[in-house]
């Protein structure tokens, strides 16, 4: 058992020690560590200048230690360090010459895109569509029993859903890549988002379990994977949540997604990708 650690973040956690560079909020300094094991699943870790150090020093020793200077961090924090420095073949600086055709606005645009989203969700229909026209709020409820917006949408005043982010975080650079998906909430919790759309104390709300109520094509099956939606500031979708599980969307969650994925993304979701001169 490794020693514990409290961080504000991530609570108690077990303890990890990396280099100094390695803390705080650095991206893209590489990230070298010893094999991962089930009995060591954070091993030190030190960022690419340090591996120098410990290479001119053969290895890690009495003088080589005292430059690298080692840190306390927690699991958590460990974990993000991780991901924001760990070196990719691909960088997203490489995608920088990128051109799209938007699907929005039918206009090319340059470098990656990191944002994709989902008008409805999977469940609403054509048919709601017209309902919507012609339904009265319920007797009790202060919405419609059917209705869609751009973040709230209700069917038959039975199903509930709020548009939401998934947001994942990109290897090696301290950007995210965004999925913008629908979650469905119950009936209380739906009430409670209306209620505080314009309530700064949203916050302070604690986290709403959901179902992922969009299908990403990217990966297998995402309906019905388990999330917690956690309430923004006024004038910012929420974030989900993902239960941490095998499913390739929650690992790409948790551990990153690497920019040629980004890449790989962008030519199947997008009517057109080239890279810039050639057509
Ligand atoms: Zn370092
Ligand atoms: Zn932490
Ligand atoms: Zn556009």
């Amino acid at each position: 058992m490794s020693n514990q650690t409290h961080c504000e973040i991530h609570g108690e956690s077990d303890e990890t020690f990396v280099c100094s560079h390695l803390t705080g909020g650095t991206a893209g300094l590489g990230f070298n560590r010893n094999e991962t094991s089930a009995d060591d699943p954070f091993p030190d870790a030190w960022c690419d200048d340090c591996e120098l150090i410990r290479e001119a020093h053969g290895g890690w020793n009495e003088q080589s230690e005292k430059l690298a200077s080692i840190r306390l961090l927690c699991s958590g924090c460990y974990e993000r360090a991780r991901v924001r420095n760990t070196r990719t073949l691909e960088t997203l600086d490489d995608l920088a010459d990128l051109r799209w055709k938007c699907s929005s606005c039918e206009e090319w645009h340059k470098g990656p895109c990191l944002d994709f989203g989902f008008s409805s969700p999977l469940y609403w229909s054509a048919e709601d569509e017209s309902a919507f026209e012609n339904t009265p709020p319920a007797d009790d409820a202060e919405f419609p029993s059917t209705f869609l917006d751009e973040d709230y949408c209700a069917i038959n005043n039975e199903y509930f859903f709020v548009r939401g982010n998934i947001e994942l975080p990109i290897i090696g650079t301290a950007k995210t890549f965004n999925w913008g998906v629908w979650g469905s909430l119950s009936r209380d919790n739906f009430a409670i988002c209306l209620r505080t759309n314009d309530d700064p104390k949203r916050v302070e709300l604690e986290p709403m379990f959901s179902w992922l109520s969009s299908q990403i094509d990217q990966y297998p099956d995402t309906r019905s994977l388990k999330m917690y939606a956690h309430m923004q500031e006024p004038g910012f979708r929420p974030k989900f949540e993902l239960e941490p599980t095998d499913h390739p969307l929650a690992q790409e969650y948790y551990n990153g997604i690497s920019p040629a994925r980004v890449k790989e993304i962008m030519k199947a979701e997008l009517p057109d990708v080239r890279v810039k001169e050639n057509s």
